[in-house]
């Protein structure tokens, strides 16, 4: 097998990829367990696998200090949110078993400390709100009442539910490389991907050498479309509307925060260590509801200086089909109004996939649309 080097693509968060799996320390059955929430055990993953580097485990007192409060890590580097571990109770020995939700071991911890925090601080610092009715922050006010930090090592990796689109940052890394990409954009979805969005990937792939589609597979809110769905979708626009040779499809494990703009950068840093050297931003990326402006996904990102996150964000508007243009365009490229876009709601589209009726193909891919209407029907 002839080694491809991965050298020319953009360094992983830290210049390093971390790799936290292992061997099964021995003794591990004997030690206190911990059993970890879904999003916890996604975190867990992603540490294990470099997704998160230069992240070792989950966070101590120090390093989540400075990111909530500074968007840094005490090393200088920029991290957006915190990763971090709630539990019960101080535990009792210098090494815990952390367990999947069955109850199966998957990981040793070396205690590093345990500390308190303020839920509504967090709240507020990193979604902006400490309002219940939040996703991301009634997760955090049903949390245990400690932070427990230390380093991890996972000797049983999570069962990805995509195995044959589950690629770790070392793999994604390597497929570019091996094909000759050195600037690569990576999108991220937790939705279907309909022709706006097909638009503007394909925009910010004019530019670049490739294209990472990165759906979201970890927990997302119940009114989100069902994993299993948009991978269908995502396969069969692929098929049909890409050329193979410049575009990857791959799953992104992490759960979603709805952290919206400190959840951008956070998106943007992961990509990096999936080699992408660009990340679409789009308008009210990672948002729910109306806590965040339109724009603050995007505004965010100067508050750090130039390069500081070395992978470069690019920004969209909101783009549409315009019949005097006869094309995809946004208000930044087309000067007619309203009257001559395409416009569904939300609410429209859900309405028409369910009654089997085909959105316009100005709006949809007729073959995703089916895909969608399977989906309503069964
Ligand atoms: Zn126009």
């Amino acid at each position: 097998m002839t080694v491809v080097s991965t050298d020319r693509l953009i360094a992983p968060h830290g210049g390093t990829l971390v790799d936290r799996t292992g061997e099964r320390p021995e003794g591990v059955d004997a030690l206190e367990h911990l059993t970890l929430t879904s999003r916890e055990l996604s975190d867990l993953d992603m540490i294990a696998s470099g997704a998160l580097s230069p992240l070792e485990g989950f966070m101590g007192r120090a390093e989540y200090e400075r990111v909530i409060e500074g968007m840094h890590l005490p090393s200088g580097l920029p991290w957006a949110l915190p990763v971090c571990l709630a539990v019960d109770t101080a535990p009792a020995g210098d090494q815990v078993a952390l367990a999947d939700e069955s109850g199966r071991p998957v990981a040793a911890l070396e205690v590093d400390e345990v500390y308190e925090y303020d839920k509504e601080r967090e709240a507020e610092l990193c979604f902006r709100t400490t309002d219940e009715a939040h996703p991301g922050v009634a997760r955090l006010y049903g949390q245990k009442p400690l932070y427990l930090a230390g380093r991890v090592i996972v000797f049983e990796r999570a069962q990805p539910g995509f195995p044959e689109i589950a690629r770790d940052p070392a793999e994604t890394r390597r497929i570019f490389a091996e094909r000759g990409w050195r600037r690569v954009v990576g999108f991220q979805t937790r939705n279907p991907i309909h022709r706006a969005h097909e638009y503007l990937t394909k925009v910010a792939l004019e530019t670049v050498d490739g294209l990472l589609v990165h759906p979201l597979v970890g927990d997302t809110k119940s009114d989100d479309v069902p994993v299993d769905v948009r991978v269908d979708c995502y396969r069969t626009l692929l098929d049909g509307y890409y050329p193979e040779n410049r575009v990857l499809l791959s799953a992104f494990p992490a759960a979603m925060r709805y952290a919206g703009p400190r959840e951008a950068i956070w998106h943007a840093i992961c990509r990096k260590n999936y080699g992408c050297s660009h990340f679409i931003v789009g308008r009210d990326h990672a948002g729910v509801g109306d806590y965040y402006g339109t724009y603050d996904a995007q505004l965010i990102f100067d508050e750090f200086e130039p390069h500081e996150l070395d992978v470069e964000p690019m920004f969209f508007e909101h783009t549409f089909w315009c019949n005097v243009c006869g094309s995809m365009a946004s208000t930044k490229s087309c000067p007619h109004g309203p009257e001559d876009r395409v416009f569904l709601s939300g609410t429209k589209v859900r309405e028409m996939l369910s009654a089997g009726d085909v959105p316009p193909v100005e709006f949809t891919r007729p073959e995703v649309a089916n895909v969608l209407i399977d989906a309503y029907r069964s």
